[in-house]
């Protein structure tokens, strides 16, 4: 059944939602943070990779001075000491410096004359050098250091030093040769293995890669780096053009730029020697990604672990949310009309009182003889009809109102409304006098009753009570359904304060008395015994029970108003039967109250055991309404009662709302039906229930009274229809002690 019935502004679902958008808000934020964090954590990589690269470069180039400088040492040495003409010969010379050549990395030495001719430390022939004069051409002062070459004794590629000197008048060079791999190794040393440099000189001209990728002699790296790693922006370009102006002015820098999706951070550093620079190269491949790898992957988890428990909270959470929906649900909502019930009316309504809307009413509804219905057309169809009903009236009262199903047949009603309510409850009427249950057409008469609270109200129950009160009213009234609270009930209600004052008071005084209504058995019209009634005497006045049972019922004064009845009649009973021997049955009424209290039989016990009396003269008359009231186990009550000797009788049968199947599973000896029945006899619906109900009493060997008999027509009526005894007007009307004994006597 549908859920926005109750789920209104006091409802509880609104706070599930806000809940879910608290978490999805939770999740969005830790989602920019990552986001943000990665970024962050990026950029710090990039800063280290360009620190880390422009170190590695300082340290390359600072090894590369090293070791150059130390090969130059060594020749200046050398030259040196054969200027100071230490040795005599050249093989002399060799011989002292073959030892230490290792040391120094020197592959051989060699001196050669003007035309390139000479004979190596290893002792390999040279003819006609012939890059000899690039050597001669050097000043004598300075050790030179050339470009790499291939070497003419072996394979390899080699670096050569050298230095002229005059050797006893003849003019020499000595050349010392260094293999360029040693010089890469270097250039590699400290990259270890995640990128490689290059050795160029100022022009750009490669003279060695350490990447062994470029081996024709006399590439330019500006113009291989600017075609190998063209890129659609021209920013790498610009970077390309910006180191190689850097480098013909002598000066270092770093740079990074992209490529197919890897990004190069590069760094040139100028050496020592010659106008060499180193070009180191590292690719976010080796150093960067990894690190950017570890964190993605870090946070990617730290993201899923907290999505997980997120979702584990929002699961326990909605969890939680259902059980106490279900909860809620048992605890507040009717399951037949999916309304709110009694409670949740009470909480909610309590809450919309205080609210400062204006014009509030609270409303009670009734459906008339819905016993009769029930009795018709079973549970299952009416229960449609009380679900239905509870759907148009939710339909038809303002949005925002309050509606619930408050027990049986009640509905009730708070909202505000600044229109005309009369026509709102027309509507209402309307709608129930035309209701289609399964295909059946149903004229639904309903009873309604209205309160307008106003600034001073602010208990529930007594607004509640004020409804009821009005409701209450229309029956009598033929030509209305409504009610609306108003003076006269205002007074009313002061009299019932008043009299709830003075209640106590008026029993301790003895102004409730006694009147008996004869009863007459049909069959031969003798009367067999009578009802005891209660009148309260109230200075000089007869109120009559219907102006104080209803209110003493709501204070619970009934139940000690019973007992004090109960008594009186035991005490008239051993008179009667002391004075005339005569032993009529008497019907005491007694409240539905006193089955709440699981003893209340004992006391009604120990007064007839007071008074000697036999309990099979004393019929306790219950009111149908009370066999349906779902707080009291009834059946365990009524047998108890039973147990105890007491005639039971189910009064104003025909009125409330259990159904005659009921009847079935119930102790009771006699139905009492109700005066209704016999004023509308000549209704033709109505003929026909009460002839069932006699028919089913008979079956189940229950007694019937039929009570209000005032003419002789309905006696001859209800003598046809067989019913057992006969109460009313008719015999006689409710009289005294006195006059019941002289009845008595006339007519046993
Ligand atoms: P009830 O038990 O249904 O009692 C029958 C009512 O119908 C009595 O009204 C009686 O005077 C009235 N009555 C009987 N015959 C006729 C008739 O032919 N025509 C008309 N118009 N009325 C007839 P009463 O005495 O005013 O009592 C009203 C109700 O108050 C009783 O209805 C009963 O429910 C309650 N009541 C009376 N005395 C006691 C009592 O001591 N204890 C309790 N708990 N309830 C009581
Ligand atoms: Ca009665
Ligand atoms: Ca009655």
């Amino acid at each position: 059944m549908n859920n926005k019935k109750y789920n209104n502004k006091y409802g509880i679902i609104e706070k599930q939602k806000s809940k879910a958008s608290w978490f999805v808000l939770l999740f969005l934020v830790i989602f920019v943070m990552s986001f943000f964090y990665i970024n962050y954590v990026q950029d710090l990589v990039y800063h280290n990779v360009y620190t880390n690269i422009t170190e590695i470069s300082e340290q390359t180039a600072t090894q590369l001075n090293l070791s150059i400088s130390d090969q130059k040492y060594f020749v200046k040495i050398m030259v040196d000491s054969i200027k100071r003409n230490h040795f005599k010969t050249i093989d002399e010379i060799y011989e002292r410096y073959s030892g230490d050549l290792g040391n120094f990395h020197f592959t051989r030495l060699v001196i050669l004359d003007k035309e390139g001719n000479g004979i190596t430390s290893d002792g390999i022939e040279v003819h006609n050098y012939s890059d000899i004069e690039e050597f001669f051409n050097q000043d004598e002062s300075i050790v030179y250091l050339s470009e790499n070459k291939p070497s003419t004794v072996s394979d390899n590629q080699v670096n050569i030093y050298s230095r002229k000197f005059n050797f006893y008048g003849e003019e020499k060079v000595l050349l010392a040769t260094v293999n360029t791999e040693d010089y890469q190794e270097i250039l590699l040393r400290r990259l270890f293995g995640k990128g490689g440099t290059y050795l160029i000189n100022n022009e750009g001209s490669v003279l060695i890669d350490s990447f062994g990728i470029i081996q024709e002699n006399n590439v330019n790296l500006f113009d291989y780096m600017r075609e190998n790693y063209k890129s659609k922006n021209e920013k790498n370009i610009q970077e390309i053009n910006k180191m190689e102006s850097d480098i013909n002015e002598n000066k270092v820098g770093t740079f990074d730029m992209g490529h197919k999706g890897v990004a190069y951070f590069i760094h040139y550093e100028k050496l020592d020697i010659n106008d060499w620079y180193i070009v180191t190269v590292l690719s976010d491949d080796t150093i960067a990604k990894e690190l950017i790898r570890v964190v993605i992957i870090s946070t990617v988890l730290c993201l899923a672990v907290n999505l997980i428990i997120a979702f584990v909270s929002v699961y326990i959470n909605i969890s939680n949310q259902r059980r106490n929906h279900r909860v809620f649900k048992i605890a507040f909502i009717d399951s037949i009309t999916s309304l709110g019930n009694e409670r949740y009316f009470k909480e909610k309504a309590s809450a919309f009182i205080e609210d400062e809307t204006k014009n509030k009413y609270i409303v009670a509804f009734d459906i008339d003889k819905f016993k009769a219905l029930n009795n018709m057309y079973g549970y299952d169809f009416c229960n449609k009809i009380l679900d239905k009903l509870g759907e148009t009236i939710v339909e038809i009262l303002p949005k925002e109102s309050i509606v619930c199903r408050i027990s049986a047949d009640v509905f009730s009603a708070i909202f505000s409304y600044d229109k005309n309510i009369e026509s709102l409850l027309e509507q209402i009427l309307k709608q129930a006098s035309n209701i289609k249950i399964d295909d059946v057409q149903l004229h639904l008469n309903l009873s309604i009753g209205v309160y307008k609270l106003n600034k001073k109200d602010k208990d529930i129950n007594k607004a509640l009570d004020k409804a009821y009160m009005a409701r209450a009213k229309i029956k009598g009234l033929y030509d209305k359904n409504y009610y609306i609270f108003d003076k006269l009930l205002e007074n009313r209600l002061m009299e019932e304060q008043e009299i709830e004052s003075c209640m106590d008071e008026a029993l301790e005084k003895g102004e409730f008395k006694i009147v008996y209504q004869p009863k007459t058995l049909a069959k031969n019209e003798k009367v067999i015994g009578a009802e005891a009634l209660v009148r309260w005497h109230k200075n000089g006045q007869i109120i009559p029970p219907y102006k104080f049972i209803p209110l003493f019922e709501r204070n619970k004064f009934i139940i000690k108003l019973d007992l004090y009845i109960f008594e009186q009649v035991c005490k008239d009973i051993s008179i009667w039967k002391e004075k005339y021997n005569f032993v009529p049955t008497i019907s005491i009424n007694f409240s539905k109250l006193h089955l709440e209290n699981e003893n209340f039989i004992d006391e009604y016990v120990k007064i007839t055991d007071k008074y000697n009396i036999d309990r099979s003269q004393i019929d306790l008359e219950i009111t149908e309404s009370a066999t349906v009231d779902e707080n009291i186990d009834i059946l365990k009550m009524l047998k108890e009662i039973k147990k105890k000797g007491f005639i039971i009788s189910l009064d104003d049968f025909g009125t409330g709302y259990s159904s005659l199947s009921m009847l079935q599973n119930m102790p009771i000896d006699i139905i009492k039906i109700d005066k209704a029945f016999v004023d509308n006899a000549n209704l033709a619906s109505d003929k026909n229930i009460i002839n069932y109900i006699m028919i089913l009493a008979k079956r189940l060997g229950v007694e019937t009274i039929v009570e209000g008999v005032e003419t002789r027509e309905q006696v001859d009526f209800v003598k046809k229809l067989s019913c057992d005894i006969i109460q009313g007007y008719y015999y006689s009307k409710p009289i005294s002690k006195e006059e019941f004994e002289e009845y008595f006597n006339r007519n046993k």
